[in-house]
């Protein structure tokens, strides 16, 4: 029997919105084409996550009160809050990560009454019609400018156990420090051609399901990749 505890970070855009928010936003108000680009040469690794939002942002056009009716418009996963509702009745620590924008997040998280949630994501100033970015999170790591690996070793010590849920390349560093993972889309293919465990996702019916099974049963193990890359990290420090 295991008396750890978990403590569970979740990816925002794709994860619990049903499409990627970020995305479609520099694609409306950007440039849809060089925002294509631009993140094809982030995939293959040509481009660092800072520059990859400096680029897309670069080319918006809209007005804050735009913005915040448009990322109105996105749902989130219908199970989404039930397991926000497990993690609470429980007392587990629950947090959002995000290599994504301030804005958006808060507007969706305040329409669907989950205000309460901590989020850490890139901040976007809007100024009359165009966007200046801030990195309130920059670390060293060169593909994310809001490093989630980074997020979690920060937000953590040696002896927590760490669950994450994410759908995308933003989520790669996370899950090296992850001992049980959620993953569907790019990061599940991910996962898979690096030989990292996890459970493939739909939906959060599914991840609340085995959550709430092994934390009733109280089988949480570590990961030993990713206990020994946390161990290397914090000693490192
Ligand atoms: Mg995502």
């Amino acid at each position: 029997m295991s008396s750890l505890f978990p403590k569970v970070f979740v990816d925002f855009d794709g994860t619990i919105t049903t499409h990627d928010v970020g995305n479609e936003f520099f694609r409306k108000f950007g440039n849809e084409a060089e925002s294509l680009k631009a993140v094809a040469e982030w995939k293959s690794d040509g481009l660092s996550g800072r520059d990859l939002i400096l680029r897309e942002a670069g080319f918006v056009k809209t007005t804050q009160n735009e913005a915040l009716e448009f990322a109105k418009s996105f749902t989130i996963d219908s199970f989404f809050s039930a397991f926000v509702d497990y993690c609470r009745q429980n007392e587990v620590e629950l947090t959002i990560l995000s290599d994504g924008l301030d804005f958006y997040i808060s507007e969706i998280l305040s329409a669907n009454h989950l205000s309460e949630i901590p989020f850490y994501s890139n901040i976007a100033r809007f100024d009359t019609d165009t966007i200046k970015i801030e990195f309130p999170y920059e670390s060293t790591c060169p593909k994310c400018a809001n490093c989630k690996g980074h997020q979690i070793l920060t937000r953590t010590g040696i002896d927590d156990l760490i669950v994450y849920v994410g759908n995308g390349f933003s989520d790669r560093c996370a899950v090296d420090y992850a001992d049980i993972i959620f993953a569907k889309d790019d990061l599940l293919k991910y996962c898979e051609a690096n030989n990292i465990t996890f459970f493939p996702f739909e939906d959060f019916s599914e991840v609340l399901s085995k959550f709430r099974k092994t934390f009733e049963s109280k089988k949480f193990r570590k990961r030993h990749r990713a206990e020994l890359k946390r161990r290397e990290a914090y000693l490192s420090e």
